[in-house]
């Protein structure tokens, strides 16, 4: 049994065929999904999608990417889903300078929001970062210290790893470890103690590489477990086993 840490269920592109995309999870041995919502159409979905199917567990956020446009008017829907109990997380949020969709010092102002809304939610955050690593580092540093976050779809390098690690949070990979060039990101793989590790689809983007352009799904996220496992040298089961106590960890599932 998986759980999927990390997936965009009730996104445009997924919510149409949501119940069939549920049916192939559970086939696949997926127990629980963490269903990341962006804006007030995917929060408003994905508690709806709860009450009919309870093991699909909600977060909610403004992306960095959209903070400028949507960030200000999703941030009370925010507020009062997780006080209202509904939220297992606030995020995704974080900084992304890769892209830089907004402009940095907007993604700053709400990454810093976020950390005073988890903190007084008492709900973990989880965080994207891309090309941020300094400046998450030394925002959590001074305003998040020691209270706990899971870093999603990590793609970044054995020393920003270690960053991740030192500061006691999770970090989750996704199925671009998978992929043909990713030899780093196995490294990376190989580096993170197994408890500290949890995996995600992060559907429906960044489909594994048996089914690469296709649209991803909770389906896909064994492939991601059995590379991992190979990569550490340990078996499938030991691995699922271990990645899953630690969502269950981090997550307190109701
Ligand atoms: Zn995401």
């Amino acid at each position: 049994m998986f759980i999927d840490s990390h997936a965009h269920l009730t996104s445009e592109q997924l919510l149409p065929h949501v119940q069939e995309i549920l049916a192939r999870a559970q086939k696949a041995g997926i127990s629980k999904i963490v269903n990341i919502c962006t804006d007030i159409k995917s929060l408003e979905e994905g508690l709806a999608l709860h009450e009919k199917a309870p093991w699909v567990y909600n977060t909610a956020a403004t992306t960095p990417h959209d903070v400028v446009t949507e960030g200000e008017e999703f941030f009370p829907y925010v507020e009062k889903a997780a006080a209202v109990g509904k939220l297992v997380a606030i995020g995704e949020t974080g900084l992304d300078y890769y892209y830089e969709h907004s402009d940095k010092k907007t993604q700053v102002a709400f990454l810093e929001r976020y950390f005073v809304l988890a903190l007084k939610m008492k709900l973990p955050l989880i965080f994207h970062c891309r090309d941020a690593f300094g400046d998450l580092f030394s925002m959590a540093d001074s305003a998040y210290k020691g209270a706990p976050a899971l870093l999603h779809c990590f793609t970044g390098t054995i020393d920003e790893a270690r960053g991740v690690l030192d500061r006691g949070w999770l970090l989750s990979l996704s199925g671009i470890v998978t992929f043909k060039k990713s030899e780093g990101l196995r490294e990376v793989a190989k580096y993170v103690p197994l408890d500290r590790l949890v995996i995600e689809t992060d559907s429906p983007y960044l489909a594994p590489n048996s089914q690469r352009g296709k649209q991803n799904e909770p389906s896909f996220l064994p492939e991601t477990a059995e590379a991992i496992a190979k990569v550490k040298g340990i078996p499938l089961g030991d691995f699922a086993q271990a990645v899953t106590e630690n969502a269950e960890r981090f997550f307190r599932f109701p």
